[in-house]
């Protein structure tokens, strides 16, 4: 053990080896793991080790497949056997909605290039001949899965890194964690002092109390997870070679080969957590008692999907803890606010995830990028909020219950609900909002006003909220919608040095003093940041506008392009250079009001003239909007005239009672998040998170009419300027497809001849026009030529056709009235 390394990775599991051995592979060598106990001695040695590349998020599922590939290359490497079987895998449906959702599965695998099928419940049964198929539906094979050797597979790693250079230091416990007034970190371990530029939290079990050290409270808790293993299934020993695992979703219970008996685990309806703040410092390799009488009604469906099991004893039992974060995805990256301190931790699937997080991480140090769009496993994906206990108790529990339900687009979970809500809350519910969850807040999707038993029931097609949501629509389009907008993000960026920073940071020009202006921001290679608007309200004072729930994300990107280099170590209001930038979310909200009759209801409310000439387009003002003091742009969401009514919170409920108060006669209505995404796709504007990630680039999005190339300087110029020059490779268009019951939704792949090219980005129905939209990312030779293309809707084939121009209103002439 030296006294000083580049790198120091705390946690020899298997994600803490695998990130080490990433470092190296990216060429770093002054690096090192301390392990308390031996390597594996948190999950990792108690892992079924089973793997599969399935993952809602797209990326996360090539992360998945990513990791998958390495094993043999670290076998190689190191020497050490990982034990992989890749067995392939099925899951079976049991019910008929489960038969159209793993179609619709199966579509989505073929778009990610997997060689995946469906098979017959006889099939099934021949592949692994202990299933019973009585009432099976069928069930769908998977190549990519399969299982290892949980211990030989961490160890692959460890020895390749050592190979290539790093230090494994085991049976030393880090103590404390101290940054020094270098900016170097110290590493306080049982073996003595330690320093590091960088720290890499991969503690497992023990994460969230590593990351207590530095001050912070990881969104993580562990979970109880069981599994048995049987003694010889006659069955199973008669098999030669490998046996494909099983996942029995309507059982709850996934198994696999074990030997020559199976190993069952249980993913139980009734959960229990288990050491929330993390296992003691002397919790060795144990197990935890099992708890069979908590797990008996899924092991009793799984002992009648495998009657085979009946009648051979059990082997093991094992329980063990799983760390999960509330919505079951890891958490990877720097983290906010504390500088060179970064996550590796919450993974709920190392054996599926690990080298897909060194991966992203190890880039991620050496580059300043993860290489790939990674929110969907970001650490800064959390807010605060996300670390109460009570919290998090509810949405782990409620995710590691409904692992293997089916999840549909339009179902909202109840987990830790409600938590913020505006002041308007009441009011917007007794007019019937139901309410979806943005980052702990409550937002309206759509309003079932005069019925108030009204239950949208989960489906993958069009719902039986789906003409509220055409009645919301037809408002907008004929008269005038009110939106609520508090889940806009909104940080005021001040100081004499304010214009300076901001024209460096984002692409676009800067805003004249009452103007606002779309704000592409890039990172270096010239990928999107974020899709913000800027607005000047007065000299050296802005407002910069953006999603609510990229808050930790956006200020994170904020404070690491500050002026000066440091201090990182700050939040809320960062001031620096002669910029002051201050997250106001929480101080103003307001409301979105649109439609052609938006004007006279806003000049109801006010002696200024709200006519085109004084107030046009993208222009700002301060004004009384009925007794509220508000700040009012000419904006819209809707393709609609328009206008942006944001004022403090406290007046919030004020406003929304004025506005609704002078909208009466005007036919005004109000509107939810549904109604704005019918409406936007008719006009073709994309969201961040569907059609604007970090994946795509301003020419691929459209989003290159926003970006100044002649400016000076801004981050990500030169990549912007390049792509310019030698074009796209993909490019964002807008499909009406043929469909009748079901829209695209996301994530369906785009077919031409039987070849791929193209995703759909977002879909929804487009009332007014009376078509299935979708945007989606295609192939540039694609979108110029326009053929005649096929969309995969609930795994059905749907012809689709790029339409040249937004279907409403294309020369955008009704924003301008
Ligand atoms: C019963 C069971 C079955 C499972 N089955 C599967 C499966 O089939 N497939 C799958 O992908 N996953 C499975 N998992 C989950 C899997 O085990 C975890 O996702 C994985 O092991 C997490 O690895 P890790 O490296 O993040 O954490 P851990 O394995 O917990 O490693 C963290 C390490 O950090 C060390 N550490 C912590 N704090 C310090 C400190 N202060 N100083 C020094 N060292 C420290 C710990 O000693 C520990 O070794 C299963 C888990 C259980 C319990």
């Amino acid at each position: 053990m030296k006294s000083q390394y580049e790198v120091v990775v705390i946690g020899g599991g298997i994600v803490g080896c695998s990130v080490l051995y990433h470092l190296t592979l990216r060429g770093m060598t002054d690096v090192a793991l301390i392990e308390r106990g031996e390597l594996t001695a948190g999950s990792s040695w108690h892992a079924a080790g089973g793997f599969h590349a399935i993952n809602s998020d797209t990326t996360i599922a090539a992360l998945q497949k990513y990791t998958i590939s390495m094993y043999p290359k670290v076998e190689e490497e190191s020497g050490q056997s990982t034990g992989l079987h890749l067995t392939g895998g099925l899951e079976l449906a049991g019910t008929p909605e489960r038969w159209e959702w793993l179609k619709s599965e199966l579509a989505w695998l073929r778009a990610m290039d997997t060689e995946a099928y469906l098979v017959t419940p006889e099939q099934a049964a021949e592949m692994v001949p202990i299933i019973d198929p009585a009432g099976l539906q069928g069930a769908l094979f998977d190549p990519h899965e399969g299982n290892l050797d949980p211990h030989g597979a961490t160890h692959a790693y460890a020895g390749a890194a050592r190979k290539r250079g790093a230090d494994v230091i085991q049976h030393n416990q880090v103590l404390a964690l101290t940054k020094l007034p270098t900016g170097e970190w110290q590493l306080e371990t049982e073996h003595g002092l330690i320093t590091a530029a960088h720290i890499v939290n991969a503690g497992g079990l023990w994460a969230r109390k590593v990351g207590r050290m530095v001050g912070v409270d990881h969104p993580l808790v562990p979970m109880q997870h069981h599994y048995l293993v049987t003694e010889d299934v006659p069955e199973v020993a008669a098999i030669e070679g490998d046996m494909p695992a099983v996942t029995d979703l309507e059982g709850f219970t996934y198994l696999q080969r074990e030997r020559n008996g199976v190993l069952l685990g249980v993913y139980e309806t009734n959960p229990k957590h288990w050491m929330v703040n993390g296992p003691g410092w002397d919790y060795g390799m144990e197990l935890i008692a099992e708890e069979i009488e908590r797990i008996s009604p899924e092991l009793s469906i799984g002992f009648e999907r495998f009657p085979a099991l009946q009648k051979v004893g059990i082997r093991r039992w094992v329980n063990g803890g799983i760390t999960f974060t509330p919505d079951g995805n890891p958490l990877v990256g720097p983290v906010p606010g504390v500088h060179n301190y970064w996550a590796a931790c919450g993974v709920m699937a190392g054996f599926s995830q690990g080298a897909g997080i060194g991966l992203a991480l190890a880039n991620w140090i050496v580059d300043g990028d993860p290489g790939d769009d990674v929110f969907g496993m970001d650490v800064a994906r959390f807010g605060p909020y996300a670390s109460n206990d009570s919290y998090l108790r509810q949405t782990t529990g409620q995710f590691y219950a409904r692992r293997f339900l089916m999840a549909y687009p339009n179902e909202e979970l109840p987990a830790g609900r409600p938590l913020k809500t505006t002041p308007s809350y009441d009011e917007l519910k007794a007019a019937g909002a139901q309410f979806g969850v943005v980052w702990g807040l409550e937002v309206p999707l759509y309003y079932a006003s005069g019925q108030p038993d009204f239950v949208e029931h989960p489906t993958l097609e069009r719902s039986n909220a789906h003409d509220i949501v055409g009645a919301e629509v037809e408002a907008t389009r004929t008269a005038a919608g009110l939106y609520e907008t508090a889940a806009y993000a909104r940080y005021e960026v001040t100081g004499p040095g304010a214009e300076q920073w901001l024209d460096r940071l984002l692409a676009c020009q800067m805003p004249a003093l009452g103007r606002t202006r779309l704000a592409p921001m890039l990172n270096h290679a010239g990928r999107l940041m974020g899709d913000l608007s800027i607005t000047k309200l007065d000299e050296d004072r802005y407002w910069l506008v953006g999603s609510y729930y990229l808050q930790e994300w956006h200020q994170r990107w904020f404070r690491q392009h500050l002026p000066q280099d440091l201090p990182q170590d700050v939040s809320h209001t960062d001031v620096q250079g002669g910029v002051q930038i201050t997250n106001v979310t929480d101080q103003w909200m307001g409301f979105s009001l649109s439609g052609p009759n938006s004007r006279q209801v806003l000049a109801q409310l006010t002696h200024e003239s709200v006519g085109h000439a004084d107030f046009p387009l993208f222009s700002h003002r301060l004004m009384d909007v009925g007794n509220t003091e508000a700040v009012v742009g000419r904006l819209s969401l809707t393709g609609e005239l328009g206008f942006e009514i944001t004022v403090p919170t406290s007046q919030h409920r004020a406003l929304l009672q004025q506005l609704r108060g002078a909208g009466g006669a005007h036919g005004l209505r109000l509107i939810g998040d549904r109604a704005i995404d019918s409406l936007r796709l008719e006009k073709a504007y994309g969201i961040w998170s569907a059609e604007f990630t970090q994946a795509y680039t301003p020419g691929m999005s459209g989003l290159d009419r926003f970006v100044a190339y002649d400016k000076d300087n801004f981050i990500g110029r030169d990549a912007a300027r390049r792509e310019r020059e030698v074009g796209s490779t993909q490019r964002l268009v807008l499909l009406d497809v043929d469909a009748d019951k079901a829209d695209a939704s996301g994530d369906e792949g785009i077919w031409l001849d039987g070849r791929r090219v193209g995703f759909v980005t977002s879909g929804s129905y487009g009332h007014s026009v009376k078509k299935s939209l979708a945007l989606a990312y295609v192939d540039t030779e694609i979108a110029e030529a326009a053929p005649p293309l096929v969309v995969h809707v609930i795994g059905e084939e749907r012809a689709a056709r790029i339409l040249p121009e937004a279907p409403y209103d294309p020369k955008g002439e009704k924003l301008r009235v």
